[in-house]
């Protein structure tokens, strides 16, 4: 058996949404970097005391009963084996199983037709896994072994720990052996840690060690603008899912049958192609789409972005009447974008673009209600703005450069203050006792800790109710809702109410009925 020149380990040093820095989930760049790492504890065959054959026979996890590799020896089964040991061939198994019917070969055979899986301690801080290859089979195809930690300790840098972190392990690695049996890692790392991440989740939905990768230190949702090729991989796994998400399931085996015999983007570029789409094309629409992250959106392309943040990118730009977005530099799988913000009043009236079609440009507008918008070579109208509306623009290209005009118009009213409805008129005091007033009133600029005051007169000028109160207030429309209950007690008649925000008051009278 020829013995592999380069020497396989997963790692990677990474921090997640929290910002704690984190040590490698698994290791195929350091490879590319330092092959051959053969010396290093991580690539050597570990001999230890025991082994636990799965149960449909095609895996072999050997483990320690004592020292520092020593798993949790717990067990509620008949033949004694450690609950865990069972636990992780399990999850190989289905991971195994998962794969074949996908259609992927199975990883290949080391001779004695099961894969050989260790549980050890001190992988390094913060190493999930490692799957290294050790020679290959009768068609050339790489074989290896897993090495995975024994307890996912809280003590070590996981995001995820105890057998939760050992399942999505398992797949992750066990992903790895496959993809070595269709292609030797010596370059495009992104691409097996993208999938191997993103097939953690098709194997264990409800485990999601996957979401804080996609803002980690160094990560794509950290640098949004970084080319597809130049990411960890772990970051882009939500890729995997808008891939799948939007064209088919089998894609990804699709691209990796592409991936054989060329790069990893001249595999996606020739695979959308294919399925009628375009790289640039493509990328933009899922780095827009993730501007939705982490809300309630109808727009989301997989169910899980809601646990994601959205990825993070320059403050926005003020536009007060026009501005020239310039991107530079566009290529394909690399999303340029700029966002801006309008200095208000509301009622702001947007023109942007156009876009020749050589390029793909979305529009997130992040206010009320997100929504991605596509930008043509016909101009694109939003109106209804406020200063709280923030846009973001997504742009990219195969190549080229691409100047944008945004041009704001204020469409507002030239009211600095007004009281448009105040219901319900007549307040009729009956069987329902309804005693709630409702204000609808217009602001034309904002201010911080404003001072408001609403009071109510009878007829007779005397005051019957009062209520102040201090808090910022934007400008636009804004909605009262005034619970009364001594209104009951009021006789009927004409009363007038008076709100004053600030230095402005407004009167309008209304009518009691009992
Ligand atoms: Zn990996």
């Amino acid at each position: 058996m020829r013995q592999l020149l380069l020497i396989l380990v997963m790692a990677g040093i990474m921090a997640g949404q929290s910002g704690l820095p984190h040590g490698p989930k698994c290791g195929l760049s350091d490879h590319a970097k330092f092959a051959p790492l053969k010396t290093t504890t991580l690539v050597t065959r570990p001999d230890l005391q025991t082994v636990f054959t799965s149960e449909d026979d095609h895996f072999m996890v050997h483990y320690d009963t004592t020292g520092d590799n020593r798993v949790d020896l717990r067990s509620t089964r008949d033949d004694r084996a450690p609950d865990w040991v069972a636990d992780v061939a399990g999850a190989l198994s289905r991971a195994r199983d998962l794969l074949l019917e996908l259609a992927y070969e199975p990883a290949p055979d080391d001779g004695d037709g099961k894969y050989d899986v260790y549980l050890v301690s001190n992988l390094g801080s913060g190493y999930y896994g490692v799957t290294n290859p050790v020679g290959t089979d009768g068609d050339g195809r790489i074989i290896s072994f897993i090495k995975m930690d024994n307890d996912f300790s809280t003590d070590e840098l996981f995001y995820t720990f105890g057998i939760d972190g050992a399942r999505v392990t398992a797949a992750h690695e066990y992903f790895h052996a496959v993809q070595m049996g269709y292609k030797a890692v010596s370059g495009d790392v992104f691409f097996y840690e993208l999938a191997s991440t993103w097939f953690e989740d098709i194997a264990f939905p409800d485990i999601n060690d996957w979401v804080p990768w996609f803002r980690g230190a160094g990560s794509f949702g950290r640098n949004p603008t970084q080319p597809l090729a130049g990411t960890d991989g772990y970051s882009v796994a939500i890729f995997g899912h808008y891939l799948t998400e939007w064209y088919r399931m089998d894609i990804m085996l699709h691209l990796w049958e592409r991936f054989q015999s060329q790069s990893a983007l001249a595999a996606l570029r020739a695979e959308l192609a294919f399925q009628g789409g375009s790289l640039p094309g493509v990328w933009i629409n899922f780095v827009a789409g993730l501007f939705l992250n982490g809300t309630e959106s109808d727009y989301h392309f997989y169910p899980d972005q809601i646990l994601l943040y959205p990825p993070v990118i320059d403050p926005p730009r003020i536009l007060s009447d026009s501005l020239t977005l310039t991107f530079l530099q566009l290529r394909e799988a690399t999303a340029n974008i700029q966002s801006f913000q309008m200095p208000g009043p509301s009622n702001l009236h947007l023109q942007v673009g156009p876009v020749p079609p050589s390029f793909t440009a979305r529009l997130v507008l992040d206010s009320d209600g997100l929504t991605p918008y596509n930008l043509t070579d016909a101009p694109m109208y939003l109106s209804g703005l406020n200063s709280l509306s923030k846009v973001v623009v997504v742009v990219g290209a195969q190549s080229g450069e691409l100047d944008l005009s945004a041009t704001v118009i204020d469409t507002s009213y030239n009211i600095e203050f007004a009281l448009d409805k105040l219901g319900p008129n007549p307040v009729i005091i009956g069987r329902s006792s309804f005693t709630r007033l409702n204000l609808t009133y217009r602001v034309g600029a904002p201010s911080l800790a404003t001072r408001h005051r609403l009071v109510i007169y009878n007829l007779l000028g005397q005051e019957v109710y009062r209520r102040n109160w201090v808090r910022d207030v934007g400008e636009g429309t804004h909605t009262l809702m005034e619970d009364i209950p001594a209104m009951r007690y009021w006789a009927s008649g004409v009363y007038l109410l008076t709100l004053s925000i600030g230095r402005h008051t407004l009167t309008r009278t209304f009518t009691v009925i009992h």
